[in-house]
């Protein structure tokens, strides 16, 4: 069941909420201010900057990069 994450513009608080089977047609309520009104879906996009920055690391002497390890 994926999490999504919202944010209510009203009070500009961010929640996550566990969508399920049983309340997926529902609108999704600010727990602080209980508005529906406002509340956006927002891109998680935390997973995915984490995995493109470890996949930009150059290799090199910072990198560690195996083929480095002084067989000449
Ligand atoms: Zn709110």
């Amino acid at each position: 069941m994926p999490i999504y994450e919202y944010v209510c513009k009203k009070c500009t608080k961010q929640f996550e909420v566990l969508k399920t089977s049983s309340n997926d047609n529902e609108p999704v309520q600010c727990p602080d201010c209980e508005s529906s009104d406002e509340v956006h879906k927002t891109i998680s996009s935390g997973i995915f900057r984490m995995s493109s920055a470890s996949a930009s690391i150059p290799c090199g002497p910072a990198g560690g990069c195996p083929s480095n390890s002084g067989f000449s």
